[in-house]
């Protein structure tokens, strides 16, 4: 038997839980000695033959145990789970399903057993028959909420998204957890969904309830700007991405540019002054991912994109090393000027290199979304750099703190991976 660490916790427990079974029969018969040595004989009979992987013959053994004692329940629930995470589902689903079918089961404990029936269902990837089960528990005291969180995983992965909404509302009203944030990009899904169809009124009215959620809803404000560009109403399109922009600097790669652009159009200089002055007083951290945008978008101009490249490359002392080698840049860059033309040279390489990672779990995407594919968290993604030498060498750098890209991954003598990137792709 292949053991990881999880597993032999998982093995320990279903020892104790065997354990406790015995102590627990033990007081209630006393006088029944030799039913109780065989009980305990029986589980020592099934470990034993888990530990030497007769998976089958441990399964009936264990079976045969909740049959004669019905106090193994704890015995079952943890050889099923144990079942479970090493992927035998179909072993796991036959003792839940054993379980379900026993009449005398009280009724806490046939809850327990569908809910862990739906979750076995869950990692088989049958989602119709884990639904159906899960609706069920949902009215359930004690595995209501749980259930109603697994529906939303099914509804999350189904892309129902009314569903999915309709079931956040109501888990958020019986678990007293805040759960707008998520709420609102339910809205935004419909609401995109709606914008595909061609219906923009019913779009528009679904980002404004997910707006009515979540006010800082950057996702909304972003696709409401839009909808009042495509209306010719530029002016509140322009408070619309200002909202977006302000509710939170780390997505200023999404926000950014579509302000710029509007303060551009509306000719609005004064405006555009009045953001940047602001933009003085927040964070470093904050500025950084404004000048990430500001030098990745097209849609800035070389002269904009300038004034950032500074902090940027404060940011990305790897990138900036790289570039003094390449004779791009002056070594006394931190203290001088900065050759005009090198955002426009230098966006290939950044544009090459973008990569969106989660927060959450490290999950890395080469396209921006809203929500982690892998964790399923919501707004977790941002931007970083990853940049990959010609023999797999990488070094990953955030936005958001100053990198030790150098330090992380050194290079070959002499040529550093990016100066030789920047090479073949000739910026
Ligand atoms: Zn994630």
């Amino acid at each position: 038997m292949n053991f990881t660490p999880t597993l032999a916790v998982l093995f320990f427990l279903l020892l104790l839980a065997v354990i406790v079974v015995w102590g627990r029969t033990r007081r209630r018969r006393r006088r029944s000695g030799r039913r109780l040595t065989r009980t305990m004989r029986r589980s020592l009979e099934g470990l034993g033959l888990l530990l030497n992987d007769e998976t089958d013959r441990a399964l009936e053994v264990f079976l045969r145990l909740a049959e004669t004692v019905p106090e193994a329940h704890e015995v079952q629930f943890a050889l099923a789970h144990l079942f479970r995470r090493r992927g035998e589902l179909e072993r796991s689903i036959r003792i839940h399903q054993n379980f379900i079918a026993r009449p005398d089961l009280p009724r806490s404990l046939h809850v327990r057993a569908l809910y862990e029936l739906a979750c076995d269902y869950l990692s088989a990837g049958l989602h119709d028959r884990a639904e159906t089960l899960l609706k069920d528990i949902a009215r359930d005291s004690t595995y209501g909420v749980r259930a109603l969180g697994r529906l939303l995983t099914i509804y999350e992965y189904q892309s129902a998204w009314d569903e999915a909404y309709a079931t956040a509302v109501r888990l958020a009203s019986e678990s007293a957890e805040t759960l707008d944030p998520i709420l609102a990009h339910y809205r935004c899904e419909a609401a995109e969904r709606a914008q595909r169809l061609g219906h923009t009124h019913e779009a528009a009215r679904l980002y404004h309830e997910a707006v009515a959620h979540d006010s800082r809803c950057l996702r909304a404000h972003l696709a409401l700007g839009r909808i009042a560009l495509g209306q010719g109403d530029d002016r509140r399109a322009l408070d619309r991405f200002e909202q977006a922009f302000w509710a939170d600097l780390r997505f200023a790669f999404a926000t950014y540019p579509e302000c710029y652009a509007t303060f551009r159009r509306l000719e609005d200089r004064r405006g555009l002054l009045r953001l940047l002055e602001r933009l003085e007083s927040v964070s470093t951290a904050e500025r950084q991912s404004v000048a990430c945008a500001a030098l990745i978008d097209p849609g800035v101009d070389a002269e904009h994109a300038h004034r950032w490249l500074h902090i940027f490359l404060e940011a990305h002392p790897a990138l900036a090393t790289s570039l003094v080698l390449l004779g791009l840049l002056p070594e006394s860059w931190a203290d001088g000027p900065i050759p005009e033309d090198l955002p426009l040279r230098l966006r290939p390489l950044l544009v090459r290199s973008l990569r969106f990672r989660c927060l959450h779990c490290g999950y890395t995407l080469h396209q921006e979304s809203w929500q982690c594919p892998s964790c399923r968290k919501w707004s977790s993604l941002l931007p970083h750099f990853e940049w990959i030498g010609e023999e797999g060498t990488r070094a990953q750098a955030d936005p958001s703190s100053v990198p030790a890209v150098l330090g992380r991954s050194p290079p070959p003598p002499n040529v550093h991976p990016l100066v030789r990137l920047e090479r073949r792709t000739r910026v």
